[in-house]
């Protein structure tokens, strides 16, 4: 079995700390999550006690600063994290969201009152987040959001409506896009936390969809939600310059899930086809089983390369948006297509549920859409050419 961890670009960057800590992930979805995941599947979310325990394990918000309550760990955990998360096939828990996507706003943009508001709440799982951007009119043309927050004294009050909003049943606290200032473009674009306790805040339906069964994914509505002026997330007009710092680092979590993907159901196909006999021998005996296994292999290999190279990058602060991009729409694009041809390998059984590949299979097609199209994706990297 080819080793990444002695080959890639991270390979120096292991220490035994972070064995150490992969360790504690594994055990936890190993004992905490998968024998429970077909329930929440069908529950259409995880129950608000799992962010409790992984709290309790150190799973939340590994990289906030010792300063504000966190374990000052470097990002390579959240690397970890993700990765023994996705070799279980595990995509209800929406940790990731919340460790990689929201807290960073909080981490980079809000004041020390704020954080100590809420950061130690989020480390230990009492408080789960959301960011809340896309809305029913608008999803990749992100400048054109029109709910708004009107400030009103030492308030702001806001009305809209939010759609497919990960974490949108369990959250806690909303990291809402809004326009302060709706005549100035992305200019009068800022970021308003909102907890889910406001009056006028009403959570729509837990959305029925393709795949992540087992996560929540909701509509969010706001009709005149008054909140503190000081829940605002750095300046008034702020909030595009803001996204445009930040979702790099979604899109580089997006792609390390689709690796952890590719590299799971390489795994759970090269064991099916050893099982599996027709014409009187194992699958695999068919070339054209270990051509198209080889080509994938290949395939996740190169992946692997280019996923492990940008995290190193992030780590240093160099991966820029064209980067991201690459490394988004380029892994996810290959999960489709590896998930589609080892479900082709699996015959029927690849179409039943209880196949590992099915989920798989379920669980891919949105990769593509989220965190920014694919076709925005190329639209990024376009603009830098
Ligand atoms: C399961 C799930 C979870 C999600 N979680 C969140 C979340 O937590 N928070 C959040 O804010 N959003 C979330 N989203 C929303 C997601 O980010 C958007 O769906 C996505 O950005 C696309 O927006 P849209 O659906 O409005 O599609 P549209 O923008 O309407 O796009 C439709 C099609 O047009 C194409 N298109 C649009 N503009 C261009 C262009 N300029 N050039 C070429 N093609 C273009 C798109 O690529 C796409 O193929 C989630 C979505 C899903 C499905």
């Amino acid at each position: 079995m080819w080793e990444r961890s002695k080959v890639t670009a991270l390979a120096s960057l292991y220490t035994p700390e972070h064995t150490m800590f992969r360790d504690t992930c594994r055990r936890f979805f190993e004992k905490e999550v998968k024998p429970h995941h077909a329930q929440w599947e069908e529950e259409g979310l995880v129950p608000k006690a799992l962010w409790r325990k992984a709290g309790e394990q150190g799973l939340l918000c590994m990289d906030v600063a010792e300063e504000d309550g966190g374990a000052g760990a470097d990002w390579l955990h959240n690397v970890i994290l993700i990765e023994e998360q996705g070799r279980v096939l595990a995509t209800g828990p929406g940790f990731s969201l919340h460790n990689d996507i929201t807290s960073p706003y909080i981490r980079h943009y809000a004041t020390e009152a704020q954080k100590q508001r809420w950061l130690p709440k989020m480390i230990s799982g009492e408080m789960i987040t959301a960011i809340a951007m896309t809305e029913p009119g608008t999803g990749s043309d992100l400048q054109s959001v029109r709910t708004s927050a009107r400030k009103d004294g030492d308030e702001y009050v806001i009305n809209g409506a939010k759609t497919f909003i990960t974490n949108g049943q369990n959250a806690d606290l909303i990291i809402v896009v809004c326009k302060t200032d709706p005549g100035a473009g992305a200019k009068g674009t800022s970021l308003i936390c909102v907890e889910g306790d406001r009056a006028g805040f009403k959570r729509g339906r837990n959305l029925e969809k393709v795949g992540l069964k087992a996560q929540d994914t909701s509509e969010l509505f706001f009709d005149n939600v008054r909140v503190p002026a000081e829940n605002l997330l750095g300046g008034e007009g702020m909030g595009f310059i803001q996204l445009m710092q930040q979702l790099p680092q979604e899109r580089l979590v997006i792609a390390v899930q689709a690796i952890a993907a590719i590299e799971a159901a390489l795994e759970h196909t090269i064991a099916y086809v050893k099982e599996r006999k027709a014409f009187g021998k194992p699958i695999i005996d068919f070339q054209n089983t270990r051509f198209k296994l080889a080509e994938l292999k290949t395939k996740a290999t190169v992946a692997r390369v280019f996923v492990d190279e940008c995290v190193a990058k992030h780590l240093r602060k160099e991966l820029d948006v064209a980067g991201a991009a690459m490394a988004k729409y380029w892994t996810t694009d290959l999960q489709c297509e590896v998930v589609d041809e080892c479900l082709q390998l699996h015959g029927g059984y690849g179409y039943m549920w209880e196949y590992p590949i099915a989920r798989l299979y379920a669980d891919s097609r949105v990769q593509k859409i989220y965190g920014g199209t694919n076709e925005i994706m190329k639209e990024l990297i376009g603009r830098t050419l």
